[in-house]
């Protein structure tokens, strides 16, 4: 249900999550289920419920979950680069049903994704 989806229980604080970072805008948090070293979801407080709903007034609010991104990129010490995952609806494998990106590094990745 959008209106109470899981995410937006972290964002209230109502599930427990380790934040990595948070503004007006958006809150980054450690995956509960690493797929690699590092594994940071952010998201943006806005309810939008997946990558296809963004709408031309998103537009700022996505470009800051990137500039997020990239400072939480350097700031967990990923040098050697990272992949930027969003994952969309049921073909693209989203499971939460509330737009996040995931930051993912600290190993080689590979390609294509599964
Ligand atoms: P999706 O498959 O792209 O929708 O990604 C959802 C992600 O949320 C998965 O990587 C899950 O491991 C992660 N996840 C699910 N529940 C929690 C939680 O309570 N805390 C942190 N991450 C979670």
């Amino acid at each position: 249900m959008l209106a109470d989806n899981l995410f937006l229980k972290i964002i209230d604080k109502r599930i427990p999550a380790k934040i990595a970072h948070e503004d007006d805008l958006c809150l980054a948090f450690h995956d509960i289920m690493p797929q690699a070293p590092v594994h940071v979801l952010i998201i943006p407080k806005k309810v939008i419920r997946t990558h296809a709903d963004i709408a031309p007034e998103d537009q700022a609010l996505i470009g800051h979950l990137h500039l997020i991104a990239a400072k939480l990129a350097r700031e967990l010490g990923l040098v050697q680069g990272y992949r930027l995952v969003i994952n969309c609806d049921e073909h693209g494998g989203q499971t939460v049903p509330h737009l996040h990106m995931h930051l993912l590094g600290g190993r080689d990745m590979t390609w294509p994704p599964g």
